[in-house]
Formats: C-alpha cells, structure tokens, sequence
C-alpha cells in the first residue's frame, strides 16, 4: 500500500519523536552523502532511532509507504554503501544514538554493546579491564560497530584475529519486514542450523539492520616488540614473511608492507615522519609481535628470527625498536601511506586481495599492465603482508596533471591482474555502489544466481539498501 509523503512524515514523528526523524536538508547534508563525497541522493530524513523497538517500527512504516533504507553508522564506508542510491526515495536510518555497551564479561571474554557503539569507545572502555577487542582501522574514531560488521571490515590485525566475522558471536537484526531476530548469543560452539550471523557480516545493509552484537575479546598484551625491515622486493618479502610465522608463530600479530614510492611520498607531504634505516630500499615490512603472557621475551624471540633473515639474505636491513615512541614512529610511517598520496594530488585506489604466496606475483603482473595502459604512472602498492589485502594505489606520472581520463582501464587492467592471480575485486571495503556492477562482471553464473535468491527469500520487497551488492 502507497500512502502520501505527508503521511510517512507524521508516522516517523511519531514513531521517532522529535530527535528521532530530522528531515532539516542542511541537518542531514553531510549523512547524505558519503565519506568521499561521490555518492547520495537526498533522503526523505534521516531516523536516529534509540531502540530496537523503534527501529523495527521505522522499518514497518517504512514498507508500508514503499519507501526504501540505507542503514548508516559512523558514514566511514569508502564503496558509498551508507548512502542512497540515484532515483530512490528513502531514508537514511543511523543508528548512532544506540551507543550502549550493555555489558563486557572478563569470564566469557565477551562484549554486549549496540550497534551504534564507536569503536574507539568499545577500546577506551576494555583497556580499563585489561582487554582488547582486537580490531584496529584508521577509522576507528568514528566507525560504529553496525558498521563495522555491515562491510565485515578487517584492518591490521585480521591476520591474527581476523575479520569482523570471526569477532562477532551473535548479533540482532531487524529484518527487512521489520521482525526482530535475536540471535546474540555468546557462544563460540553454536551449530543449532545455519550460522545465520555470518550472512549478515559484509551484506552492507542490504539484508537487515543489526541492532546489537556479542563480540570477541581478548587480554590485553602486556608486551610489544616491533620491527621495521628492508628488503629487495616482494618475493623476498613473502619469504620473510614465511620466516617470521614459522618462527614467532601466535606472537605474529602484525605484518604490513609498503615501498619505497609509498615511502617517498609520505615522507615529502607528512610532517614529523622520521626513517630509522641507514638507506633506502625497494620494499619495507613493519612487523609486531605480542603477547598478554609474562616473562616471553618478544624482542629475543624478533631478533632470532630476523637474524635467520639476514643469514638467508632476504632482510637488507632492520631496526627493532627500542622504546614506545620508536614504535609509534614506525608504525607512523605506514598509516601515513594514504595521506602522502593524497597530498600528492590526483589518485586511484584499487583495494584487491590475493593469496599471500601470489602477492609478488600480483603486484608484478598489475603493475606491467597498469603501466602498459599509461606509461610511467607512480605504483604505490601497501597493504597487509598477513593476508594478502593489497591497497594498490596510483598517482600520475611526474609532469603529468592528471589521470582521471584512463581510471577505467587501468582499473580493469588491476582487477583482471587480481582475479588471474585467484584474488578478489573488493578485500575488506566491500561493494557499496561503487564496485556493484564491476562486481556482477566478475561473479560466476552460480555465484550471482545465489546472492540474489539470498536476497530475494530475505527481502522481497528490495526495501533494504537497494543498489549495493547485487
Ligand atoms: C581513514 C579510513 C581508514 C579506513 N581503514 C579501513 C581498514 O583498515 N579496514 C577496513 O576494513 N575498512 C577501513 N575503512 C573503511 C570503513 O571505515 C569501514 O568500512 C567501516 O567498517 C565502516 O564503518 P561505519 O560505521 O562508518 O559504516 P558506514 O560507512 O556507516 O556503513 C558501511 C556499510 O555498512 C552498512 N551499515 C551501517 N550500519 C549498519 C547496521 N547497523 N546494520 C547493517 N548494516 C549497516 C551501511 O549500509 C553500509 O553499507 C577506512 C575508512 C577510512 C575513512
């Protein structure tokens, strides 16, 4: 049934009340459009819902008037999944007032918070009782956990810990017809059917909307030993890597890559960046360990390891550092990747994952077609050594102003070099609307076929994030 605008407006208020249903264009400007301001059509209104009950009651008025939802929390999505489509008439449904952690339990190692819950708040509130929740992205001051399993993000740690997926134990979900599953349970061993939790990890919305969760914790380390090591290129990189999980094994919590573009970037835009190498080198890995047991030294356990490194001739170079401002500055030097390229000018960002035995092999492959498509453009290729997640980023030749006009070709050339090399399009951003039919390009025939009839069973009325995913 289609009922007039004026209508759904009184039903939101009414539902919502005043501070739940804004519909004040220029109090709703910067959640209608996405973190990179590429995409977001203007809602209806934005609902802030403060409970379960009225998110599901904000769901139903929403099928009753055919008006469809983008589910949104801290807005931080870099695929443009939080926002409306073009040509939808809908709203937008944050979740930030639900920022409750219910409960953290030191003896099942488990957190009961909503959806809204900020996760640097969830990691303020642990460190006072000694735990992590072990999720860690330059996001994390405004990303929402709804958010969070919505794109079923991974970040630094997800070699050790995993992704979102593997952090949540149970969650509920306001489901698209405005029925509420509840299904957080905090259980580690729970095969009662389908691990129904798990479909709603990276479905970006378009399956429901999560209302709380049980996640994961973990005892906080009390020691760190951190490293930075030069090497000669990627293959070496790989067997370094090798090395470091056979010898330090669950310690490893770490491993990230950068190279020396990545590198020179950051250090001519960034402020403060300081190298601790004696010179420079085509590829660097930043390397962590931890642990929460005492009396392990972690620093013998790297240099052991390391030294093998430089016996095998695959470490150049290295310096593990001595104190917490050496790590910090360290690992400075790789989350500043993205702002150097930045402050560059122009870019293009391709975020790829591929088995972490084929990283060399993708990175080389993908760099000769993209320069293939545009000769002499910059590869700044950085990303997670762990897993296989590689940010494979590009900024023009030197002289050249721009390069915007071959992003589509040197796009395919990247994503074809990816998929060849037994990878994927999209490793820890998600689709949202950006990567949608690109997607559709390169999902099977029986892929393709399943993701829609998930959808359809779940949501016949395509009310929920309409345009992402499928
Ligand atoms: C500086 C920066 C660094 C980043 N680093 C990383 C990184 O290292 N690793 C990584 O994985 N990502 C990273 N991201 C991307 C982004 O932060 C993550 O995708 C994060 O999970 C988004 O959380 P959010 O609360 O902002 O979600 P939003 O952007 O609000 O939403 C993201 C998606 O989830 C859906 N969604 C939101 N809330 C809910 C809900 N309650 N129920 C169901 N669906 C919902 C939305 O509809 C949308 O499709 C980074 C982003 C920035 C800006």
């Amino acid at each position: 049934m289609s009922v007039s605008l004026p209508d759904f407006d009184t039903n939101m208020r009414e539902a919502l009340g005043e501070r739940g249903w804004i519909t004040s264009r220029d109090d709703i400007a910067r959640q209608s459009r996405d973190w990179l301001d590429r995409f977001g059509a203007q809602p209806l209104g934005v609902a802030r819902p403060e409970s379960t009950a009225q998110v599901a009651e904000a769901v139903r008025i929403c099928v009753a008037h055919g008006v469809v939802i983008s589910p949104q929390g801290g807005n931080t999505g870099l695929a443009g999944g939080a926002v409306l489509a073009s040509g939808d008439r809908g709203i937008i449904m944050w979740l930030g007032r639900m920022n409750r952690i219910v409960s953290i339990d030191p003896i099942d190692f488990t957190a009961r918070v909503e959806a809204g819950v900020v996760l640097q708040t969830l990691h303020d509130a642990l460190a006072e009782q000694d735990l992590i929740f072990p999720l860690h992205l330059g996001s994390e001051g405004s990303a929402q956990i709804g958010g969070l399993v919505g794109t079923n993000a991974g970040g630094s740690h997800a070699m050790r810990f995993g992704m979102m997926q593997d952090l949540v134990l149970g969650l509920e979900v306001v489901l698209p017809d405005g029925t509420v599953w509840d299904g957080a349970r905090a259980l580690i061993k729970d095969n009662a059917g389908y691990q129904l939790r798990r479909l709603f990890c990276g479905a970006e919305g378009t399956l429901g909307i999560v209302t709380g969760a049980v996640l994961r914790l973990f005892p906080a380390p009390i020691a760190r030993a951190t490293a930075l090591l030069a090497v000669s290129d990627l293959n070496a990189a790989q067997s370094v890597g090798a090395l470091l999980r056979s010898r330090t094994g669950e310690f490893l919590t770490a491993m990230e890559f950068f190279g020396e573009i990545g590198l020179g970037l950051a250090m001519k835009h960034v402020d403060g960046l300081s190298f601790p190498l004696a010179a420079p080198a085509p590829t660097y890995i930043l390397v962590e360990l931890t642990t929460s047991v005492p009396g392990i030294d972690l620093d013998d356990m790297l240099q052991n390891a390391l030294a093998e490194g430089f016996e095998s001739g695959f470490v150049l170079d290295g310096a593990i550092a001595a104190n917490e401002a050496q790590r910090a500055a360290f690992w400075r030097l790789r989350e500043e990747m993205p702002e150097g390229q930045r402050l560059e000018g122009p870019q293009i960002k391709h975020d790829v994952a591929v088995p972490v035995a084929k990283l060399a092999a993708f990175v080389t492959s993908a760099s000769a077609a993209a320069d293939a498509v545009m000769p002499g453009v910059r590869i700044n290729p950085f990303g997670h050594l762990g897993d296989g997640n590689v940010h494979f980023n590009l900024t023009p030749p030197e002289g050249c102003g721009d390069f915007m006009g071959k992003q589509a070709d040197l796009s395919r050339a990247i994503y074809d070099a990816a998929v060849a090399n037994d990878g994927t399009i999209s490793a820890e951003h998600g689709l949202g609307q950006a990567k949608v039919t690109l997607a559709d390009q390169y999902r099977s025939d029986i892929e393709r076929a399943l993701m829609r009839r998930i959808k359809a069973a779940l949501d016949p009325q395509a009310i929920m994030n309409p345009g992402k995913i499928i």
